[in-house]
């Protein structure tokens, strides 16, 4: 390995060459301080950044290992990591040095939540982040003075600063691990409890604009107020005792007065799926991790989905066992969308009125005398969601506020009043005597079966011409060789590198050979999930060993999301 004085030469050797020079400095580099690893280098200052890692040993970077010695923790403290990272960056680079990208040094960001990342690497050998650089360079021409500031300067006093535990304030990474940690801890306890989510009293669930996942602040903010019936707490090993209201397994509805906090409320359980940073409003919001939220999505592709258990007798005679269309109805969309989540094990669904189809949540009395059960496909909603709990045990929260004839279905009702929610289910059970419904039960003896579906090999090709093309575009959309995966209505999505994390998934699971026209969707994801639990989330990249991109993890739910609405996708059914 070279040191850093060795290093200097090499870079001074290029000085004001063609930018391909810069393919001279791949390689790793011992710094002292630490080690730089310069595993890609861009083609020019405009393509792609460089990418680079920066490693300490432990003995140097001297992290307490309390703060890293099991995985929940780890994950934190990497993301406290990152964090660090990117405010040094923010205090010590300058950023503009050229052309281009020339003199940007950039860690993946962090966001509301904590999530499993590429970004930063520690162990009890080492910690290790992940940048990415763009050399400078002045047009096509390198600069190596340029160079030599950001390498020699700019990255020993991130690495310093972010990367030495002696450095940074330990108190207050310790403060972010605990906090996770007992995020963690009222999650698993969720189930032995009988719960599917729990939102702590006083938490912040309003976000700051449609755009922003930042707390709303100001006067007029209302803090979480749990109702006394619904009130559950859990003595968490470092926070003391958290209460709040805890939504029971089993059919709830949140129900209310349009503007009264409905579908803020169905949102932050829907992100409760995550941990979230101190301060964030959400930290006590915890849902198990097997929620999935459903929305109708017309205009989607379906691919031989059995969605009988919704939707019958479509007109010509389509069957619906195996139902496929290049473009889904509200209703049709809506059935799959919850068929796939069953396919992938959710045990949680989250539905609201704003974003479902009306024919599929509703049909009333009059509608049933109107339109015969045998001229309307659909079997709404309403009769199909008790099942759904008695057959597969999987629960439902939903929001109505525009039908009571849910109350005769549901275990607890939720009733939204200016912000504040109140146990209503005794009062809407009474209504639900008073003023009996005639409605006719139309989901016949039982939920119906759940098909597997295996996809085949030769309809994925993560290929564009000769090359292998898998990239995020923004948080819901992937290239994935030709095609163009759409995830706009995949909405528990919250960071870009997840949406990349899925494209490299499916391309990983097609290098493993886990898509073998034998595996399900399930299997395959699975698969892939398992390795990233032996071998962490590197193990899908392309570049494993190396700086692997900017990942995080998904779920498997989101993964399955993505192969579903591979628009080449082929699958044939499980017997
Ligand atoms: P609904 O679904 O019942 O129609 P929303 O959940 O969309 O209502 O909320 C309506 C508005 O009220 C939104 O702008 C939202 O940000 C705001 N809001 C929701 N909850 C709170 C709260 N606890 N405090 C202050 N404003 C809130
Ligand atoms: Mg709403």
């Amino acid at each position: 390995m070279l040191n850093k004085e060795q290093f200097k030469k090499k870079l001074n050797s290029i000085n004001g060459r063609g930018y391909k020079a810069y393919k001279d400095i791949a390689g790793e580099y011992d710094f002292g301080e630490f080690i730089l690893f310069i595993d890609y280098v861009q083609g020019d200052p405009f393509a792609a950044p460089s990418r680079i890692r920066l490693r300490v040993e432990q003995n140097k970077a001297r992290f307490p290992e309390r703060l890293f010695s099991n995985k929940v923790r780890r994950i934190a403290l990497e993301d406290y990591i990152t964090r660090n990272v990117a405010l040094a960056i923010k205090k010590y680079v300058q950023g503009n040095r050229g052309t281009g990208k020339s003199g940007l040094i950039d860690i993946d960001s962090c966001g509301q939540q904590i999530l499993e990342k590429t970004s930063i690497v520690i162990n009890k050998q080492f910690v290790e982040a992940r940048l990415s650089v763009g050399l400078p360079a002045r047009g096509r021409q390198v600069l190596s003075n340029q160079a030599e500031i950001m390498f020699f300067e700019e990255i020993p006093k991130i690495v310093r600063e972010a990367l030495y535990a002696d450095n940074i304030n330990v108190a207050a990474a310790e403060k972010h691990v605990l906090l996770v940690e007992d995020q963690e801890f009222i999650r698993s306890r969720l189930s032995e409890k009988g719960l599917v989510a729990f939102i702590g009293e006083g938490s912040i669930l309003p976000r700051r604009s449609g755009v922003s996942d930042l707390p709303l602040t100001g006067d007029k903010v209302v803090p979480f107020k749990t109702p006394p019936s619904l009130r559950v707490s859990f003595e968490t090993p470092n926070n003391g005792l958290i209460y709040g209201m805890g939504i029971p397994e089993g059919v709830t509805l949140i129900v209310g007065g349009g503007y009264h906090g409905k579908s803020t409320l169905l949102r932050a359980i829907e992100k409760g799926i995550y941990n979230h940073i101190q301060g964030d409003g959400r930290e006590w919001v915890i849902t198990i991790c097997d929620a999935v939220k459903i929305r109708a999505e017309d205009g989607r592709r379906v691919e031989k989905v059995n969605i009988s258990p919704f939707i019958n007798n479509l007109p010509y005679g389509q069957g619906t066992k195996c139902f496929s269309t290049e473009n889904a109805s509200g209703s049709t969309s809506q059935a799959a969308n919850i068929i796939e989540a069953l396919e992938m094990k959710a045990k949680l669904l989250l539905l609201d009125e704003d974003t479902s189809a009306t024919n599929f949540m509703i049909r009333d009395v009059r509608m049933q005398n109107l339109v015969a059960k045998e001229k309307e496909p659909i079997t709404p909603f309403i009769d199909k969601v008790r099942q759904l709990y008695e057959d597969y045990g999987v629960s439902t929260i939903l929001v109505v506020g525009g039908s009571g004839d849910y109350f005769d279905v549901a275990d607890t009702v939720i009733m939204m009043e200016e912000y504040v929610p109140k146990d209503v289910t005794k009062e809407a059970k009474e209504i639900a005597l008073t003023f009996k419904n005639l409605r006719k039960k139309e989901g016949g003896q039982g939920f119906g079966s759940i098909t597997s579906r295996i996809p085949l090999r030769k309809s994925f090709n993560p290929q564009k011409g000769k090359k292998i093309k898998i990239d995020a575009k923004g948080l819901h959309s992937i290239v994935f060789g030709r095609s163009v995966i759409d995830l706009s209505a995949v909405e528990q999505l919250v960071h870009l590198s997840q949406t990349n994390a899925i494209g490299y998934s499916i391309y990983y699971a097609l290098k493993k050979n886990y898509i073998n026209d034998n595996y399900s969707i399930f299997e395959i994801v699975k698969n892939v999930e398992r390795d990233i639990d032996q071998k962490g989330l590197d193990v899908i990249s392309p570049f494993y060993g190396k700086h692997p991109g900017n990942f995080a993890r998904p779920r498997r739910f989101e993964i399955a999301a993505a192969i579903n609405r591979l628009r080449t996708l082929e699958v044939v059914v499980k017997e």
